[in-house]
């Protein structure tokens, strides 16, 4: 049975991280996003709380929480700044593989620290030279006995600067592209391994974004994460649990963004009269509202089936690019309706204007996402209606008439194309002016 309530749990915790986003992110935020700066200390607020990490495993002391429960914290962190979202949620995205992975000692090992000691984690398949494309990476792991040797440079690493360990996808031969990916857990503290400076960003000032460089660092085997083949799959299948997340965090922006909007409507004054009260604004309200709508129900459904078991991949991408344009769409109308004022850092659009825009792109380009779900489409959709050849035209006969004088009952064929009428139950096998069935149009 469909039921589209919040367990009795769910809401106590969207309460939580609803406080926690007004009391401990929202008064901060446009200090640290001037500043350029992640607040560390409200991650580990976050963390205190049980806002943070909370995907660990329960048999690793953690919380256990699913995906469902990540979209609900995510969604009330963004509503007060995306950027701190990010750095919060960072953490998840780079111990999914961890958790994913069947290197069951290293799991033991550092997901049980991760339950207990504050600690961040990132994520890394993205190169200088590459983003969509994960197949295409470089950065290079050389089997040394049953070690592995790292050279390379991952590049727009959320949090690298301020990580203690990270999840690091390389290649042990590049020609091989999928074939060669593997994956490692990585202690920032290894000799090899430095941080580059600040990525400069137009936004999402609030989470720290560096390129992380690796310079004959020794990984032990008991750090592999995937051995070579198998790295690929473990970064897909992250995304798929992650993906879900972007798209709340794009509610969260947008909802903050209608609303700031509602308030301007409610007050300002043109024409003799608050703007609000004119139909083309409230329309605009209505449209945001209808998106922010649609986007929770995707993303929920595919972080419902994440946490199910059922393979999300088509949902997670739905969901996220959905939701991110739709997010896209309700603040450029929100900071519309602010007028000026609206472009102005006076007043809070401009920084969710700056911040949602990366949602289009990371953990998957809106294109990247459109690429899953046309894959699915062309190759694996089964269609409901029969092929538009096999489709009798009705027109020159009510089937439930008796055929007219001459007339044999069956059904009616027309070629869409030529224009020749066939008589017969089945479709015909060719038309005198052109093949249509099986033959391509
Ligand atoms: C602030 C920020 C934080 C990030 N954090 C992380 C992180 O923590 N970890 C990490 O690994 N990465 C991270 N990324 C990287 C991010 O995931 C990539 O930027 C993203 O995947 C796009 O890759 P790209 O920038 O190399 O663009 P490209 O892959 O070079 O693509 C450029 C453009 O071409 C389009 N395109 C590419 N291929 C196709 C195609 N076949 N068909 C149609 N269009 C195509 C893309 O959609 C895009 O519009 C971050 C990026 C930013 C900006």
């Amino acid at each position: 049975m469909l039921n589209f309530n919040l367990t009795r749990e769910q809401i106590k915790l969207q309460k939580k991280a609803r406080t926690f986003a007004l009391e401990q992110v929202l008064p901060e935020a446009w200090y640290y996003d001037t500043q350029d700066e992640t607040p560390v200390h409200i991650l580990k607020k976050a963390f205190d709380q049980g806002l943070s990490h909370s995907d660990i495993p329960v048999e690793y002391g953690g919380n256990g929480l699913g995906i469902i429960e990540g979209c609900i914290i995510s969604e009330e962190i963004s509503a007060a700044c995306p950027g701190t979202a990010t750095s919060i949620f960072d953490n998840s995205l780079g111990m999914e593989p961890l958790i994913l992975s069947a290197n069951a000692p290293l799991k033991k090992k550092y997901l049980t620290r991760f339950a207990k000691e504050f600690k961040l984690i990132s994520f890394a398949t993205s190169e200088p030279t590459l983003g969509s494309d994960v197949s295409a990476i470089r950065c290079m792991a050389k089997p040394d006995g049953d070690d592995f040797i790292l050279n390379g440079t991952k590049y727009w690493v959320t949090n690298g600067g301020i990580a203690d360990y990270y999840s690091i996808f390389a290649t042990t031969d590049p020609e091989k592209k999928h074939e060669g990916i593997c994956a490692f857990f990585i202690d920032r503290r290894w000799p090899g391994v430095r941080v580059g400076r600040p990525i400069p960003k137009m936004g999402q000032k609030c989470s720290n974004t560096v390129g992380v460089h690796f310079e004959n660092v020794r990984v032990p085997k008991e750090y592999v994460l995937a051995p070579p083949g198998e790295g690929f799959v473990l970064a897909m299948k992250t995304f798929n649990r992650t993906r879900p997340v972007i798209g709340a965090f794009a509610i969260g922006a947008a909802r903050s963004a209608m609303e700031y909007a509602l308030d301007y409507a409610k007050k300002r004054q043109a024409f003799g009269q608050k703007i609000g009260n004119n139909q083309a604004i409230q329309f605009k309200l209505a449209d945001m509202y209808q998106k922010i709508e649609t986007s929770r129900l995707l993303v929920l459904k595919a972080a419902w089936e994440s946490d199910k078991g059922i393979d999300p991949t088509l949902n997670a991408s739905i969901s996220k690019f959905y939701a991110t344009e739709a997010c896209i769409e309700v603040v450029d109308e929100a900071l519309q309706i602010l007028g000026g004022y609206g472009y102005t850092k006076m007043f809070p659009v401009e920084k969710l204007y700056r911040d949602t825009r990366l949602l289009r792109i990371y953990e998957g380009t809106s294109e990247i996402q459109r690429m899953v779900v046309a894959g699915t489409v062309m190759g694996g959709y089964t269609p409901v209606m029969p092929a538009m050849e096999d489709l009798p035209i009705h027109y020159e006969q009510n089937p439930s008439k008796k055929p007219s004088a001459g007339r044999k009952r069956g059904k009616i064929w027309r070629c869409r194309i030529c224009g020749h009428v066939h008589y017969e139950n089945t479709p015909p096998q060719r038309v005198p002016l052109l093949f249509f069935s099986g033959q391509g149009i």
